[in-house]
């Protein structure tokens, strides 16, 4: 028989108190809880596009025509 709720639980006496545990500062910088905005400045990095590799915007607002790199594999992929 399935136990459906908390007052099915059994009940357990471990024979000590049980305390729940302290919040305790994790080790390392404490996340960054929101994203800054461009005009905060904030770490002064800029994005870097991944498809241009210019900096100061992100590859989905690039606009500049995308480098057609293909001079190392052929335009053709070879059957399977
Ligand atoms: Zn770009």
């Amino acid at each position: 028989m399935p136990i459906r709720g908390r007052s099915q639980w059994p009940k357990v006496n471990p024979g000590f108190d049980m305390i729940p545990p302290k919040l305790t500062k994790s080790a390392g910088r404490p996340r960054t809880r929101r994203i800054r905005n461009y005009t905060e400045g904030g770490t002064g990095r800029k994005h870097k596009c991944k498809r241009c590799g210019a900096l100061g915007h992100l590859r989905k607002t690039c606009k500049e025509p995308e480098i057609e790199s293909d001079a190392d594999r052929d335009a053709t992929p070879p059957p399977r």
